[in-house]
């Protein structure tokens, strides 16, 4: 690996403009204060995140939707789905996100790692938005990928709290077959999380998330991992790593697209699974070991966290930098 500086990328202009709301979007400017604060990153380190192009979200999106979005014609039903207010400006926040995380992807290409401080909008589907998402900037970032020549065939390990429907939907695994239930007692003694797992293309899709949550219909990723209520630290690390080795057998990316949600936290207000701060951090470390161990490439987007306070929010984000530079320098 070589030894360019890790860089993450921000722009002011990715603030979503939806006022007092559980998605808390003062999060991102607060991470990089953090960051900065501790020492940890100098300004340079941060590259602002471009809009993207049009062309870009036409990869994944329908021109129906993109159309919808930019000229404000989304219906009542359209506008709900969202459960953020559409405004035209929230858009414009929307294309700088989708734009930071195609940087992101390029600049991990580069420099085997690089974080974007925003992005993860994982239940964005190709012909509308939904639960806080209006376009899936970890789509549309692999498909730039490939579009470019720069890879072929990506990874996506979504560690939050909700299952990506979005991504699995866009990337469109097929029907699931049997995954074998692994032979060590001590992962799920209960048996009440399962693994389902489908045959993929160019692109893998991984999802752990606690079952009983958003989104009630669930179309099928490469890997679920569906984990019950309650799920703690060691049983989440247990089939993270489970879920690692069974993808590692099966396919080799040349990308991996790490979706840090801070929302499988037992403080976070939309999530039902009981992780501590610190066990969250052993799953940024896990899962950034697993991409050095093998030679991946890793961008890392944010996605959700909703913690009753903010602040643990911030430092569960703050610690996935700090995980990222330990590893990747
Ligand atoms: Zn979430």
């Amino acid at each position: 690996m070589n030894s360019l500086p890790l860089r993450l990328v921000y722009s002011d202009k990715s603030a979503l403009p939806i006022g007092d709301h559980v998605f808390h979007s003062g999060k991102y400017r607060g991470i990089k204060e953090r960051l900065l604060q501790a020492g940890a990153f100098n300004e340079s380190a941060f590259l602002p995140a471009p809009r993207c192009q049009e062309a870009d979200l036409l990869l994944v999106h329908t021109r129906l939707w993109i159309d919808k979005l930019q000229r404000g014609t989304l219906s009542t039903r359209e506008e709900l789905e969202l459960e953020v207010p559409y405004s035209k400006e929230l858009v414009e926040a929307f294309w700088h996100m989708t734009g930071g995380s195609i940087m992101a992807a390029d600049q991990a290409l580069r420099n085997n790692c690089c974080i974007h401080i925003g992005g993860g909008f994982h239940h964005a589907f190709a012909d509308h938005g939904e639960g806080f998402c209006l376009v899936n900037d970890i789509a549309v970032a692999i498909r730039c990928m490939q579009r470019d020549g720069q890879i072929a065939r990506a990874m996506v390990i979504d560690c939050d709290v909700h299952q990506g429907n979005g991504t699995a939907a866009i990337f469109g695994t097929g029907e699931p077959e049997p995954f074998p239930r692994p032979s060590a007692s001590s992962l799920n003694p209960s048996g009440s999380a399962h693994v389902k797992t489908s045959a993929t293309r160019d692109v893998f899709t991984i999802s752990l998330h606690q079952e009983s949550n958003y989104p009630y219909f669930k179309p099928a990723s490469s890997i679920d991992v569906n984990l019950p209520d309650g799920t703690t630290d060691a049983t989440y690390l247990e089939w993270l790593d489970h879920a690692l080795r069974r993808a590692q057998e099966r396919f080799e990316p040349e990308l991996i697209s790490y979706v840090a949600g801070a929302d499988p936290y037992g403080g976070d207000q939309l999530g039902g699974l009981a992780l501590t701060i610190d066990g969250l951090k052993q799953r940024d470390l896990m899962v950034f070991n697993f991409a050095r161990d093998h030679g991946y490439p890793i961008m890392v987007t944010l996605a959700g966290g909703y913690a009753q306070d903010p602040e643990d929010t911030v430092k569960i984000h703050v610690n996935t930098a700090l995980a990222a530079k330990e590893v990747f320098g």
